[in-house]
């Protein structure tokens, strides 16, 4: 599938995984691992890539670190480490360091400058884009007093910052594309607990719609769909998470049930206004037993679109604690639409 972002044919569906997600960032026979310390500087020039084409992630920190020295942005004394934070494409559980194949690594640094970002994406095959680290995490706050509320977003360097992390499912696995640089990171565990605990929600109650309010790029809504529920209905106010939780219906179609999708917008128009009051349509998913609604707004204001029951709603906010304290929220959900909450 091509990206919403760059255009380029770099998507794959959830069952693509599936069947190869084990194989991903494993080595062939002649792959060669040597792990470097990374509190120090690299002690000698990395292999060239081997013959599978994959290279171990510690190869293309040194690659990168000594095209950071060339460029003049390291000493020469800096720690391998301080080259970045690496992000793999697709994110999964692993239990060592991966090898990496083609366009695989997303890395997110203060370290380059625009020029050499480009040297590192032509020079270092494995790199699929750099972002530039800001201050603040991007997306959105949760602070609800503040007025518009504060966003940010990272900067790309070079190549292209949409990826995949996966989360595996009792009745399969949920692919999420985000846009990294206006996304907050989710680290994919061997079992996620936020997903066992939609399981068990669901297994509970037998919801007719799910409701997943703050859902950023849509893995806990998705995971519901998956799991059985009939009607879902997926809101954010941060255009490019409720844009990429309707891209993701695409992605998840047929584990969903999905026969196709209709969207009413783009991320070129949702960008326009990138936080949401009153939710508007962005996509709706359908097939024979399902129905999957996405919207971009406040949660505060969804309560007029939800009339099925029983309904079980999954909050999933950045700031849990501070959700947590928003008494007049919550009981006003239980007033207007009832039902089940949680948080996971
Ligand atoms: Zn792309
Ligand atoms: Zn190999």
């Amino acid at each position: 599938m091509h990206c919403p972002v760059c255009g380029k044919d770099h998507i794959c569906f959830a069952h693509d995984f599936s069947s190869r997600r084990h194989e991903i960032f494993s080595p062939c026979p002649d792959c060669n691992r040597i792990i470097r310390n990374k509190s120090g500087p690299p002690d000698d020039s990395p292999p060239p890539p081997c013959r599978c084409g994959k290279a171990f992630i510690d190869d293309v920190y040194a690659r990168l670190y000594l095209l950071l020295v060339d460029a003049g942005l390291f000493s020469g004394d800096e720690p391998l480490s301080s080259v970045g934070t690496p992000l793999i494409d697709p994110g999964i559980f692993l239990r060592s360091p991966p090898f990496l194949p083609s366009r695989s690594l997303l890395l997110i640094s203060s370290v380059f400058d625009a020029d050499t970002a480009h040297r590192a994406y032509h020079e270092v095959p494995q790199i699929s884009g750099i972002l530039k680290e800001g201050t603040n995490p991007p997306g959105i706050g949760d602070r609800t007093d503040v007025l518009p509320p504060v966003s940010c977003e990272q900067e790309l360097l070079c190549g292209c910052d949409v990826r995949a992390d996966l989360f595996p499912t009792s009745k399969g696995t949920v692919a999420v594309y985000k846009k990294q640089g206006a996304a907050h990171i989710e680290f994919p565990h061997g079992s996620d607990p936020k997903i066992r605990s939609v399981e068990a929600a669901i297994r509970r109650v037998h919801p007719s719609i799910f409701v997943d309010a703050c859902s950023g790029v849509g893995t806990l809504g998705i995971a519901g769909g998956i799991l059985g529920v009939h009607h879902v209905l997926l809101n954010d106010p941060w255009y490019a998470a409720a844009f990429f939780s309707a891209f993701n219906l695409l992605v998840n179609k047929d584990s969903l049930g999905l026969d196709g999708c209709t969207f009413s917008t783009d991320l070129p128009h949702l960008s326009h206004e990138k936080v949401q009051d009153d939710p508007i349509s962005v996509a709706e998913g359908y097939g024979s037993e399902k129905v999957v609604e996405v919207f971009q707004g406040r949660m505060e204001m969804l309560s007029p679109l939800i009339h099925d029951h029983p309904v079980l709603t999954v909050f999933d906010p950045f700031n849990k604690k501070q959700f947590r304290q928003n008494q007049s929220f919550l009981s006003g959900w239980a007033n207007t639409v009832g039902g089940e909450v949680f948080i996971p």
